[in-house]
This record gives structure tokens, sequence and C-alpha cells, in this order.
């Protein structure tokens, strides 16, 4: 039996920390939990979890500083949980270095989810050995990175030199949202034309080999305002 992960939780309402607290806690995980950022940052700092789930509107500070402030010192997965619908504060959220976002009200299975999700990603990313993470896959698809080879039921599919990069970059992120702009100037540099139309263009490409209908895909999905998304690795 693996030890419990511990879950920091910085969460100024009182009903939905207590909520999210004895979710958690029936869940197997360890809890702690902050009222406020300040003392959030300081349970950060000094209890080492191995996830912090963050609230965005806080009393005495914003949550993306919150973030920000983190990731100075660490890259323990973060997950945005807020009321805010807005795309352009999950997108802020998400380049300051969250891992990902639930906007309430959200249910306890896609919380646990994508709990699961970014722990195994970080464990992933810590602890495995080269060969584990040269391969993605998931369901028909495999992407090789060593062997530069992408196949879908083992037939191999051509992709452009920029539509890999994308690909492989989406993977090597899977489960988790990638913003456009974070995608963009991984591709073409920080100094691109933050204008996403040929992302667009190269993603529509990019579909049209992978999935067998676009129009309802199985690998990559959009998340709109905001970026993509592609399915998590099964090699995990
Ligand atoms: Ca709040």
């Amino acid at each position: 039996m693996n030890p419990k992960h511990e879950i920091l939780l910085i969460e100024d309402e009182k009903n939905i920390c207590n909520f999210i607290v004895t979710t958690l806690k029936s869940n197997d995980y360890k809890v702690t939990y902050a009222l406020n950022a300040s003392s959030g940052l300081s349970l950060a700092a000094s209890g080492c979890p191995d996830l912090i789930l963050l609230d965005l509107g806080l009393p005495d500070m914003d949550g993306i500083d919150v973030i920000r402030n983190i990731r100075n010192w660490s890259n323990v997965p973060i997950i945005v949980i807020s009321a805010r619908t807005q795309e352009k504060e999950k997108v802020e959220a998400l380049d300051a270095g969250a891992d990902d976002y639930i906007t309430k009200p959200f249910g306890i299975s896609e919380l646990m989810a994508r709990i699961r999700t970014a722990l195994r990603r970080f464990t992933l990313n810590n602890n495995s050995t080269i060969s584990a993470q040269s391969i993605y896959s998931a369901k028909d698809l495999v992407i090789d990175y060593e062997k530069h080879v992408i196949t879908i039921s083992g037939k191999i599919i051509h992709f452009t030199q920029i539509e890999y990069k994308i690909l492989t970059f989406l993977a090597q992120n899977a489960g988790k949202v990638i913003t456009y702009d974070s995608l963009i100037s991984h591709i073409w540099g920080p100094f691109a034309d933050s204008n996403n139309r040929i992302l667009r263009v190269n993603m529509a490409n990019i579909r049209r080999k992978l999935e067998s209908n676009p129009a309802d895909p199985q690998y990559i999905f959009t998340e709109i305002g905001i970026g993509y998304r592609i399915i998590d690795n099964e090699r995990m």
C-alpha cells in the first residue's frame, strides 16, 4: 500500500472547504487546509504537500499570485478550483503554472479524477525511467519519441515537423490543458505572433490524420477559449 498522498487545500469558503476536506479524507488522502493565502503559502512551504487545491478568489491575495509564488520554489501539482467561469482567469492560472483547473460546482468524481491525473503525471515526470517516458500510448495512438514514429493501430502516420512538435508537446503534458499561448511560444518561439490561426490550421491537419471523426475527437480535446488537452498516457 502506498503511503497516503497529502493534499493542501487553500479555500476561504468554510462550507466548501469542509466539504472538500471530508471528501478527500474519505478517499484516503491526508489533508491540510488553509482559509487564506498567507497561511496556505506557509503550509505549502512547511508541509511539502503532494498536491495543492487552490481557490482563486482569496481574501488576502489573488490566487494567481499564490501560484506564481509557489512556482518560484516548487513544482508541486496545483489544481485551481474556482467559481470564476471566465476563460481569461483560467488561462492566466495555467500560464502562471497551475496544472489544471476545475470550475465550481463540480462533481466529486471529476475532482478525484483530476487529482489522480495530476499526481500520476507528477510522479511519472519525476521518477520514471527514460524508457517509460519515451513512449506515449493512448487507445490506438502510440508516439515513440526516440524513433520519431507515430502510429495508429500499428500503422505509421506522417506528420509535418510542426505537427509533430505540437503533438509531442501535448503528449508530454498528457491530461493537462495547454494554453494557446504556451503552445505557440513552445512551437514558434516566445516572440511569435499570438494570433492562433496558424495553430488552428495545424491542429485541424493533426486531427484529420489522427481522428477517425475529427468532429468527435477521441484524442485531442479543445477547451474553448483556453487551449488543448490530449488524453492521458496509458503507459503511466
Ligand atoms: Ca473564494
